[in-house]
């Protein structure tokens, strides 16, 4: 079977704690947001170290390296979403279609140096990027072109969320 891709809105997360995770995006402290994703990279520098990441555990199921080069470009495209609401409120992203830019991208093909280098930058500047937000801009909103609306304080939630998630995609499993 291959790759399905994941259509389903994810929103609901920012108010229940995710049952395949266990993170509660609601729980979350804004201000937690860099250091979380600071961590999620740390973490990602080991996976990605292990010569088994580029083979995926089934057909269906991206292999720690494509999750990984997908987080790399999650990480580019909320600091893009992020800069774009502290410039203009109520914005409307451009959508990303993160499936049909895996396989655009060949991220089955990427190198795990290079990704897990690149996931580094990203994830710092994009850290760096909601550490920098100021106590009055949490407000400012944003939509999504499926019509979801954020704001800045909630997209961040969203995000780390999804970047964690990520980690647990990656489990070891037994
Ligand atoms: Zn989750």
């Amino acid at each position: 079977m291959p790759i399905t891709p994941d259509t389903k809105n994810w929103t609901w997360v920012l108010y229940r704690p995710c049952p395949e995770c266990g993170f509660d995006a609601a729980a979350a402290a804004f201000d937690d947001v860099p250091d979380l994703l600071r961590d999620s990279a740390d973490q990602w520098q080991g996976i990605l170290a292990d010569p088994a990441a580029v083979q995926r555990p089934d057909d269906a199921t991206w292999s720690p390296l494509e999750y990984g080069a997908h987080v790399r470009d999650l990480c580019r495209v909320y600091r893009t979403r992020l800069g774009l609401m502290l410039e203009n409120d109520g914005v409307g992203f451009a959508d990303w279609d993160q499936d049909a830019t895996a396989v655009a991208e060949r991220y089955a093909e990427q190198d795990p140096a290079v990704v897990v280098a690149e996931l580094g930058a990203e994830a710092e500047s994009t850290a760096a990027a909601f550490a920098a937000v100021g106590p009055g801009q949490l407000a400012r909103r944003g939509l999504r072109s499926d019509g979801s609306a954020f704001t800045v304080d909630s997209l961040a939630r969203y995000f780390i969320h999804d970047a964690l998630h990520h980690l647990w995609d990656v489990r070891p499993r037994s």
